[in-house]
């Protein structure tokens, strides 16, 4: 019999490096491969599958909606919809919400609201100052607005209107700043680029500065928000409101979804001028809004906080012991291990063999993204083996 890795590498597009593992179930924070072998899964999907795999409710959604009502075309109203906008307008600053199938299509939806709002209030100002090693997504709109250039470069001539300034420099983005600036966009934590975080007082600055320069701020939280970073969007760690704001990866629990959301004052859109097919139908929403209710009703984000608490002790604690790790930072469950060297592609194949499941963000760095839900026992589980790994690692470098 063919193997699924050969039949793979004959019908699909060669987009994706995959790793050695073919998986066909999942439980909690648990996955399983064909043959039966579990991992501890600290990918979760990149940060998607927030409640665990196969979370009882999020699966129950599912199944009832599912043989409920699956799609209906937006011309319609739509009670699933309805329920979720309301919910995630009530738990943020946010005022309007549009619904969307991914991440991409939700930062797309910022930048097309953000050219609107420049046409009719800022005498046709369209420009978007975006950071380096900021990351919105593979759309050509959402490439062109990606701080590396490995993004971009194959796929020129780009939609025009970025201007890209280095993250954590406030003088880059007033210099920056014209009369044909409308907005900021930032992932307030930087995912991609490497679990990168704002220093001290500069979103502040960002949102002083903003409001100074008459633009807005649209905040990319497709990967800090739902949970991630402690609370529930990462604005809120910060103590700084988005005027714009993009949501997806966790929302679902695994299901796609997606959403922008803004405060009235640039929720600019007119009859007819965004829209989509699938964005916010009955199915989507439904577990949306069973994944936001839980989140909500368990307090996951305060448990996100305390268990990320618990694996920044443990991460600190090997980084005392292992000389390969040069820095550990993170907030809530997204955390990175800064490698001395190029590493973190062995290291997640090593790990994979031990069980657990990691991402190497950059060539120097490991990224743990467990399901939101992972037990403390799991996570010191995770850094026995991630202990394990590092002496590794550190034992090849000295042959
Ligand atoms: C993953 C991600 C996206 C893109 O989301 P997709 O669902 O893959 O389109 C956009 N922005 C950030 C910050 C992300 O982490």
């Amino acid at each position: 019999m063919t193997s699924w890795p050969e039949l793979e590498s004959q019908y699909f597009f060669a987009t994706t490096k995959r790793l050695p593992v073919t998986l066909v179930r999942g439980e909690g924070t648990r996955v399983y491969d064909e043959k039966g072998r579990e991992y501890l899964d600290f990918v979760a999907g990149i940060a998607a599958v927030s409640l665990g795999h196969c979370h009882p409710e999020v699966v129950r959604a599912v199944q009832e909606q599912a043989g409920t009502l699956m799609h209906v075309s937006n011309f319609y109203y739509s009670i699933p919809q309805v329920r979720l906008a309301q919910l995630l307008c009530e738990n943020t600053c946010l005022d309007k919400v549009f619904f969307c199938n991914s991440g991409a299509e939700a930062v797309e939806g910022c930048i097309k609201l953000a050219r609107k709002w420049g046409k009719e209030k800022r005498n046709g100002a369209y420009e978007i100052i975006v950071a380096e090693n900021a990351f919105h997504g593979r759309t050509l709109a959402t490439v062109a607005a990606a701080g590396a250039e490995k993004y971009r470069a194959p796929f020129t001539p780009l939609p025009e209107g970025f201007v890209r300034v280095p993250f954590n420099d406030i003088d880059a983005i007033r210099e920056a700043t014209s009369r044909r600036t409308a907005a900021v966009l930032l992932e307030p934590v930087q995912g991609e680029g490497g679990v990168n975080f704002p220093a001290d007082g500069y979103l502040q600055a960002v949102r002083a500065w903003c409001d100074q320069a008459g633009i807005l701020l649209m905040f990319d939280e497709v990967q800090s928000g739902m949970g991630r970073c402690g609370r529930l969007f990462a604005y809120q760690l910060f103590g700084v409101e988005p005027d714009v704001m993009a949501v997806a990866k966790g929302l679902g629990g695994g299901f796609p979804i997606g959403a922008f959301l803004a405060k009235d004052h640039c929720a600019v859109f007119a009859v007819g001028e965004h829209g989509t097919t699938f964005g916010g139908n009955p199915l989507a929403c439904h577990v949306g809004f069973t994944v936001l209710k839980y989140m909500l009703d368990h307090d996951i984000p305060g448990q996100a906080a305390q268990r990320g608490r618990h694996l920044e002790r443990r991460l600190r604690s090997l980084a005392d012991r292992h000389p390969l790790v040069t820095e550990v930072r993170g907030a809530g469950l997204l955390w990175a291990l800064e490698l001395a060297r190029e590493s973190a592609e062995e290291g997640v194949a090593l790990a994979i063999q031990e069980g657990l499941l990691i991402n190497n963000v950059k060539p120097s760095a490991l990224r743990l993204m467990p399901p939101l839900t992972v037990t403390e026992e799991e996570v010191d589980q995770a850094v026995e083996v991630l202990d394990r790994v590092l002496s590794r690692l550190e034992a090849g470098a000295v042959k």
